[in-house]
C-alpha cells in the first residue's frame, strides 16, 4: 500500500482495503507491490471488457477531446444512438433515461412507481437495490436499513420463489421490484415460474413491475438481461454497473403506458447522457454483440461451473453465466477469498458461506482453469488451518 493512513483521509463506512490496485490489462490487473492478479470480479461485475480494453479506451479518448459534457439542456449524439442501442437490445418499444448509478436508476423507478398515483412498494427480502434512501427503503436487508431510520413508509417484502409472495401483491401496490439474480444477496435467482406469476398478477392489480438488472444486466448472464431467461416482459429495467465498461454509467428502460407517467420538469440529473460515458457504454455493446460474447458467457460460465463444482468443499453453485455464487461446506467465505487473494485470484465473499465470481465476460478458457485451480488451492489451505485465521 502506498505510504498513506486510509482512515485518516476516507470516511469509516467501506473498511480499510488490503490492496491498492494501480493497472491493469483484460483479466489481469497489478497492484502497488507489483503482485499480478487474475480479476474474476472485475470492480463488482463492472468491467464488462475488462481493464483498459481497446475499445473502450479509444472511445473515451476520441470523445473527450471533442465534446466532455453537455448536460440535458442540449443532445448530443453519443447518448443518442446509446438509447437506439439498448432500446434494439431490449426488443421492446421501450423509452431510455439516462443516469450515474445503481441507486439512481432505482430511485428513478420509485418515483415513477409514484407517478401511479399509488404508494405501496413491493420489494424481495436479502434483495440489493442501493444506499440512497429511496433505494435503502426497498432493499430487503434490516442490517443496512436500520441505521438510518424512518426510510420510505409503506414497503412489503416478499420472499421470492414463495407463492406467499404473490398474495401478497395488491391493486394498491404501486410498483414490484425484483432482481433476475439477486447479486448481493448471495447469487440467488428467481426461478421462471415465479416471474411469470409475478408478471401474470402484477399486471391484474395494475402495479408496475421493476427488473433491476443493474448487476445481471448487459449480458453478464448470457442473455443481455437476466429476465430473458423467464420469457417476460417488465415495465421498467434498471440498468448500471456493466453498462458502462468501467465508467459511471445508469440507465432506465420504460415500455409501455409506464413511458407517459413522468412529465417535463419532474426528473432530472446534470450528468445523465454524458457523451463521454455513453460512447464507452456504445462500446461495449458493440463489441459484445461484434465478437458474440453472448455466447463466450454460457460457454465459459459452463466450464467455470463443471470446474468448481468438482473442487472438494463446495456445496453448490448458483447463478449462471459469469455471475455465480459459490457455496462453500464449511469454511467462512472470507478466509477463501482472503487465501485466493494471496495466491493470485479476486473473487470475494458475498455472504458468509458464499464466494462471489463475475470476471470480464471476455474471460478466455486459460484464466477459467486458473481460476479454478486457484480457488482449489485456497480452499485446500484454509481447509490445514481449521479455517480460523
Ligand atoms: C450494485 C447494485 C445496485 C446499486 O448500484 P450503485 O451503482 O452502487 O448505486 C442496485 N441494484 C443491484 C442489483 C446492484 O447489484
Amino acid at each position: 500500500m502506498t505510504n498513506f493512513n486510509w482512515n485518516n483521509i476516507f470516511l469509516n463506512n467501506y473498511g480499510t482495503p488490503s490492496i491498492q490496485l494501480v493497472a491493469g490489462e483484460g483479466v489481469i490487473v497489478k497492484d502497488s507491490q507489483g503482485n499480478i492478479y487474475l480479476d474474476f470480479l472485475s470492480g463488482i461485475a463492472v468491467n464488462s471488457l475488462g481493464h483498459a480494453h481497446p475499445v473502450v479506451t479509444e472511445a473515451v479518448n476520441d470523445q473527450i477531446r471533442k465534446l466532455a459534457h453537455t448536460s440535458n439542456f442540449y443532445a448530443n449524439e453519443p447518448a443518442i444512438k446509446l438509447a437506439e442501442k439498448l432500446i434494439e437490445i431490449s426488443k421492446f418499444d421501450a423509452k431510455v433515461f439516462f443516469c450515474n448509478s445503481g441507486a439512481e436508476a432505482n430511485e428513478t423507478a420509485i418515483k415513477l412507481g409514484r407517478r401511479t398515483g399509488k404508494k405501496q412498494l413491493i420489494s424481495a427480502h436479502n434483495s440489493f437495490h442501493g444506499r440512497t434512501i429511496g433505494a435503502l427503503s426497498i432493499t430487503g436487508q434490516t442490517s443496512k436499513q436500520k441505521p438510518f431510520e424512518p426510510l420510505l413508509g409503506d414497503v412489503r417484502f416478499i420472499d421470492i420463489n414463495a407463492n406467499s409472495a404473490i398474495r401478497k401483491i395488491k391493486r394498491k401496490t404501486a410498483a414490484v421490484f425484483l432482481e433476475s439474480i439477486q447479486g448481493e444477496g448471495g447469487v440467488t435467482p428467481c426461478e421462471d415460474e415465479f416471474l411469470q406469476k409475478v408478471r401474470k398478477k402484477t399486471l391484474r392489480t395494475k402495479s408496475l413491475l421493476v427488473m433491476d438488472e443493474v448487476q445481471t444486466g448487459l449480458g453478464r448472464t448470457g442473455q443481455w438481461f437476466g429476465y430473458e431467461k423467464s420469457g417476460i416482459k417488465p415495465d421498467v429495467i434498471t440498468l448500471a454497473k456493466g453498462l458502462g465498461g468501467g465508467l459511471p454509467m445508469g440507465a432506465v428502460l420504460v415500455t409501455g403506458d409506464a413511458q407517459n407517467l413522468f412529465e417535463p420538469g419532474q426528473h432530472g440529473t446534470t450528468f445523465g447522457g454524458n457523451p463521454v460515458v455513453a460512447r464507452a457504454s456504445l462500446a461495449v455493446i458493440n463489441f459484445i454483440e461484434k465478437e458474440n460474447l453472448l455466447d463466450n458467457v454460457s460457454n465459459m460460465g459452463n466450464l467455470l461451473t463443471k470446474l468448481i463444482s468438482q473442487i472438494q468443499g463446495v456445496k453448490e453453485i448458483r447463478g449462471r453465466g459469469l455471475l455465480l455464487g459459490i457455496c462453500l461446506e464449511s469454511l467462512p467465505a472470507k478466509e477463501v477469498e482472503n487465501e485466493c487473494r494471496n495466491l493470485g485470484l479476486l473473487i470475494n465473499a458475498v455472504t458468509e458461506d458464499t464466494l462471489r465470481i463475475a470476471p470480464a465476460l471476455i474471460v478466455n478458457i486459460e484464466q477459467v482453469k486458473r481460476c479454478a485451480e486457484i480457488m482449489d488451492d485456497a480452499i485446500k489451505n484454509v481447509t490445514k488451518k481449521g479455517g480460523i485465521k
